[in-house]
């Protein structure tokens, strides 16, 4: 029986787990995780004309420029293996991404089909983020970033829910079970 696509967005705060489901998630469905962090820090750890774009505001813990970010997601959503299905990890994260993301699918003739919310509470997110220790990730850096995303991410929320596509699921519990979790809501 065909298994019916899943092109979908990870939602949550910075440290809400995203990365870690969406890798978990794109093996199990066997569909690529596109993160757009990832794609960034690879950029600068490569030194190419991106990364030395970005790596600034990157390490401030601010947005990189909605124009720019449109490149990198159109350019990766074109390849081949996003086809049949792709889970976004990062991306959209301001209103205006996800009119581009709208547009860019629109084309392509494959719309989103869920938006999933990791729900983690602060306390938790700060502790989580601290603990890892990116380059990107002290603790002030770490507050910018949760201060960024409550002010132009968080509006995501409700403008997904309006649209019917977004799904809630407790991010704070055993990592399986949090994919557990996104698998039925993916489902559902
Ligand atoms: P992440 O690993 O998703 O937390 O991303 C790390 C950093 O990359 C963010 O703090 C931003 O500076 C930048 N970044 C990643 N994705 C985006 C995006 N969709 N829009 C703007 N900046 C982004």
């Amino acid at each position: 029986m065909a298994r019916s696509t899943v092109r979908a967005v990870l939602l949550g705060a910075p440290g809400s787990g995203k990365g870690t489901q969406a890798e978990l998630l794109a093996r199990s469905l066997e569909i690529p995780a596109i993160s757009t962090g990832e794609m960034l820090r690879l950029a600068v750890s490569q030194g190419t004309e991106l990364g030395d774009r970005v790596k600034g505001t990157m390490a401030s813990g601010g947005l990189v420029d909605d124009g720019l970010m449109s490149e990198v997601v159109r350019e990766r959503l074109t390849l081949d293996d996003a086809r049949g299905g792709f889970l976004l990890d990062g991306y959209p994260r301001t209103i205006q991404q996800a009119a581009t993301l709208d547009s860019l699918l629109e084309r392509d003739g494959g719309a989103l089909n869920a938006v999933v919310l990791l729900e983690v509470p602060e306390g938790v997110l700060v502790r989580r983020a601290v603990a890892r220790r990116r380059a990107d990730d002290r603790e002030e850096v770490v507050r910018e970033r949760l201060r960024v995303y409550h002010e132009k991410t968080e509006p995501l929320v409700e403008h997904y829910e309006r649209r019917g596509l977004l799904r809630r699921v407790d991010g704070n519990r055993e990592i399986g079970d949090v994919t557990a979790g996104i698998l039925v809501a993916l489902r559902g």
